[in-house]
Parts: C-alpha cells; structure tokens; sequence
C-alpha cells in the first residue's frame, strides 16, 4: 500500500501531517504551512508518523529481559 499526499497526489513516503485521516508530504505541508498549524488545540491536523512511533508492549518486553 502506497501512501499518497492528499494535496498533490504523489506518493509519500514519511507525511510530515495528517490532515483528518489524510497524510500530507512534507512538502506540501511547509508549502501550506500545516507544520505551524500542527499540534494547535482542536486542529484536525497532527503530526504524520504518530502511529509508527506508538510504542510496541512485545517489543518493551524484549528490552526489558535484555535488560
Ligand atoms: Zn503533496
């Protein structure tokens, strides 16, 4: 699966924002200036990758035995 930007339709493959459940290419987002509008209170705009970096429990516990 491809994500593509919901501005100009090209392939992304690291969106810098998601507008609603719509990834934005990093250039298209500092084109339009979401990166300002990003993070605000009530903007529908977030941040692109917060789902890759939503942390793994299994992976966790592999840390911690190592540890
Ligand atoms: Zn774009």
């Amino acid at each position: 699966m491809k994500i593509r930007c919901a501005i100009c339709g090209r392939v992304t493959l690291f969106p810098a924002v998601m507008l609603g459940a719509e990834p934005v290419g990093p250039t298209c987002a500092r084109r339009f200036g979401l990166l300002k509008l990003k993070g605000r209170s009530g903007s529908r705009i977030t941040s692109g990758l917060r789902r890759a970096r939503r942390p793994d429990p299994q992976t966790l516990d592999l840390f911690m035995e190592a540890a």
